[in-house]
């Protein structure tokens, strides 16, 4: 049946799968492999929103059926699209050819349908776009679309001018139209995703895991809460800083949703697809109170989680530790301190010491974290290659906070920032004053970066003041492999494990698309595969799915 809209998740690059590349480690620390097949949250709270208003929405993960499935056909699935308006993902600059390019397919295949981008990158980037990329129709702005889509969607239907809908920029003839940027709202509740509702609606779809959000969700399912849009830090390569968000994307303050929304999507997901939870963004930014109330409200809701993971960006007190470790569930902690030396860390924009990240561990350890996971970056200004010198030692004395039997409990991660400094980030604006030179300006230029880097290096948009792209990868592959032998004398990970990732770090530069190089998938989110997770009873609509999908009824 023809769709009011079909959403759509290209991969970054759209023909993958014809040339040989190095991956590298671009991917490592995301879900994602590394032709970014993860689309953004707001996909689910798009369509959800959309549902709701009566239309017809189907949602397609282009990028995931290409990795899963070798026969999966793109020019046969445009051919057979059937819907008035696509929406692609730009989200991510790391999209940038494969939205562009599957936006050209489909004009010139099917004319007949309205294609649509939206995302934080091609709202930087629209006027561009309109510019040099005629096949695209209309570009939805901002970072909340939801009645944007919904009053453009009704628009079209009825025949009228879209001149009256706000956060657009779209073709009248041959002029391009940019409308007045005012939705910017304050309150998210009514963008929240009813899971249950929306995998119901989305597995009665042709293809009953079309939508899948990444490539490994049925092995290492994991669901995302965000609980507010915006940032009030300012690290420097983030196109989410605050920076951004008020520069580019009109945001002055954070946009909440109330806790009862909050505690509603969470139990749509824990009640009926029973995997663990993402929790985006650092609930201390919510504020004490609101944070405060919100454990309270889980607690006596007696949700039934199977994991909670939850970021910080700074280090949170050890009360509020204690009240999140008394959730009833295993909860896992992030935090970046993206280097060991404090002034690199500071003047990337995180304001504490190592003091206070230790005392974090610590506490978290003590107050009974399934695990405290520490991740960090290569390719910040300010960080020198013989910086990794002093790496091991770190994470010796992050170790030795803690007794012997408990630093199973402490992980870490290292990865390049990569492949791109964020455009709109205040790296990317003023990349003299912060220490970093940007090798591409232009979406045009990223296009190009994507489409002809056949090494990970290459398609770095930066280097340093102090390290070029190789001192980059030498910098990441040092940190990868101290790290892999730490995890093996902490029995963190399995000695084949360990040996498996040190020669992939040896042999430099995995051609392998699905399997991670400097790290292990099942290390970086634990989970069972969703088969395993699922009680018949309580989601039969998702049984039946996976049983079709496995071709077991
Ligand atoms: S990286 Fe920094 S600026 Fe970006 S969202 Fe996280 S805390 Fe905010």
């Amino acid at each position: 049946m023809r769709t009011d809209i079909t959403l759509l998740h290209p991969p970054s690059y759209l023909y993958f799968r014809e040339e040989k590349r190095k991956f590298g480690p671009i991917s490592d620390v995301i879900p994602s492999t590394p032709i970014f097949d993860m689309y953004p949250y707001g996909f689910f709270s798009l369509a959800t929103y959309l549902n709701k208003k009566g239309y017809r929405v189907d949602l397609y993960n282009v990028a995931a059926r290409m990795v899963l499935d070798e026969s999966f056909d793109v020019n046969r699935f445009v051919e057979k699209l059937d819907a008035d308006v696509v929406g692609i993902d730009l989200h991510w600059l790391v999209h940038a050819h494969g939205a562009l390019e599957l936006a050209k397919k489909i004009k010139q295949e099917r004319p007949d349908i309205t294609i649509m981008l939206g995302g934080l990158s091609s709202t930087i980037f629209h006027r561009e776009i309109m510019e040099k990329f005629p096949w695209v129709d209309i570009i939805a702005l901002g970072d909340t679309t939801e009645p944007v889509v919904d009053m453009l969607l009704d628009h079209r239907s009825r025949g009228k001018s879209l001149e009256s809908v706000p956060n657009i920029a779209y073709r009248e003839g041959k002029n391009i139209k940019v409308n007045s940027f005012s939705y910017v709202p304050k309150d998210i509740s009514d963008y929240s995703i009813d899971y249950h509702k929306i995998f119901s609606s989305l597995f009665h779809a042709s293809e009953p895991f079309g939508w899948i959000p990444f490539a490994n969700f049925i092995e290492h399912p994991i669901g995302a809460i965000l609980l507010y849009k915006g940032c009030r830090y300012n690290c420097l390569a983030c196109g989410g800083s605050s920076y951004t968000y008020r520069k580019y994307f009109g945001r002055r303050e954070l946009a909440f949703k109330s806790n009862d929304a909050i505690l509603k999507e969470l139990s749509s997901i824990v009640d009926h697809i029973k995997i663990p939870v993402f929790l985006v963004g650092d609930i201390q930014l919510l504020g004490r109170e609101r944070a405060e109330d919100l454990i309270r409200k889980i607690k006596s809701e007696g949700l039934q989680f199977y994991g909670l993971f939850m970021e910080f960006y700074t280090p949170p007190p050890l009360d509020l530790i204690e009240k999140l470790t008394s959730l009833d569930t295993e909860v896992y902690f992030q935090i970046s301190p993206e280097s060991h030396i404090e002034e690199v860390r500071r003047f990337y924009g995180r304001l504490y010491g190592n003091d206070r990240l230790k005392d974090f561990v610590k506490g978290s350890i003590k107050l009974g974290a399934k695990r405290v996971d520490l991740y960090f970056m290569v390719g910040l200004a300010k960080q020198k290659l013989e910086h990794m010198e002093t790496f091991s030692n770190f994470i010796r004395d992050i170790y030795r906070e803690v007794p012997e039997n408990e630093r199973k409990r402490i992980d870490f991660f290292i990865s390049p920032l990569a492949p791109f400094v964020d455009p709109g980030s205040l790296a990317f604006d003023f990349p003299e004053k912060f220490g970093y030179r940007i090798r591409a300006r232009t979406l045009a230029e990223h296009v190009e970066l994507i489409k002809n880097s056949l090494d990970w290096r290459e398609m770095l948009n930066y280097e340093t003041e102090f390290m070029n792209r190789e001192n980059i990868a030498q910098a990441t592959y040092i940190g990868a492999k101290a790290l892999t032998i730490m995890k093996k004398e902490q029995g963190i990970l399995e000695e084949d494990e360990a040996e498996k990732i040190l020669l992939k770090l040896n042999q430099s530069y995995s051609e392998d698309i699905r399997g991670k190089e400097t790290t292990d998938l099942r290390d970086l989110y634990p989970s069972e595969p969703l088969y395993n997770l699922i009680d018949e009873k309580r989601s039969e609509v998702l049984i039946m799915a996976i049983k079709k999908s496995l071709g077991l009824e």
